[in-house]
């Protein structure tokens, strides 16, 4: 099928439409292609590793930044950490690190988000906020038997909090910690795994042969696009790629470009 024919086409955010949730700038490409995408009338989405916001947060900024799309259309990691848990219990007791942006998808999906025990689920996301006792609580239960996810699996990532621009320590580095001492692993969700990509494809209707998949990550956006078998376009952005583990997928896109604006030709 060629790119002229493609009926979805998924987004990444951070560092493909726009800088990074903390520092929202539009790219003028990705203004440009998604302007074109929309008057063509294809179904556009948003799949984000972002776990620190919820799926209603990713879309105000990326709304705000000029991007129009459905709520019903963005999709987070700590989203489908919510829908792997809900499907296996639905219900279920859930701790929950992050910076309110899971918690926030997980009581969306009728989950039962609490801070006292007993605990089915420790979901780990980014938190540049979490003290000791979280972490030491999260180890505890999951010691006792809850079950690990580690909402995407940043090692660390460029950002800004409480006013400080930093590069901070990503859920994978923490998740490690609780690994390490309860002596288990972590179930990883979101981009490389391609299951969050099938997910995407499948909640909007979709087959992996009509999609494309745009970011600017090999390891994660590219490598998880492969997987799925949607046809996948890296853009090379200047810097701010974020370290993932692509856990051995096949990370080589099926275009490259400089820009976005190369591909408006094709459409
Ligand atoms: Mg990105």
């Amino acid at each position: 099928m060629k790119l002229s024919d493609k009926k979805l086409w998924i987004f990444d955010v951070d560092n493909t439409l726009i800088r990074d949730v903390e520092h929202p700038e539009p790219f003028s490409d990705a203004l440009g292609l998604w302007a074109k995408l929309k008057e063509k009338g294809v179904a556009l989405a948003i799949l984000t590793n972002v776990g620190r916001l919820s799926a209603r947060q990713v879309h105000a900024v990326v709304k705000a930044a000029g991007f129009q799309v459905d709520v019903s259309h963005v999709f987070t990691a700590g989203a489908a950490a919510a829908a792997y848990i809900h499907n296996r219990s639905p219900g279920a007791r859930c701790f929950v690190i992050s910076e309110g942006g899971a918690q926030e998808d997980f009581i969306a999906r009728g989950l039962d988000v609490t801070n006292n025990p007993p605990v089915d689920f420790v979901a780990l996301g980014a938190d540049r906020g979490m003290t000791f006792q979280e972490l030491n609580f999260a180890t505890k239960m999951v010691m006792k038997g809850a079950e690990l996810i580690c909402i995407s699996g940043s090692l660390e990532y460029p950002g800004i909090y409480l006013g400080q621009e930093d590069v901070y320590i990503g859920e994978r580095s923490i998740t490690a910690a609780i690994e390490h001492a309860a002596g288990v692993s972590a179930l990883v969700v979101g981009k490389p795994r391609p299951e969050i990509v099938l997910e995407t494809v499948r909640a909007l209707g979709s087959v992996p042969g009509e999609a494309v998949l745009v970011g600017d990550n090999p390891a994660s956006d590219i490598a998880g696009g492969r997987a799925a078998g949607v046809f996948t376009i890296l853009v090379k952005r200047p810097d701010n790629i974020v370290e993932f583990e692509s856990g051995g997928l096949d990370t080589r896109p099926d275009l490259t470009v400089a820009s976005l604006e190369e591909i408006l030709g094709d459409l």
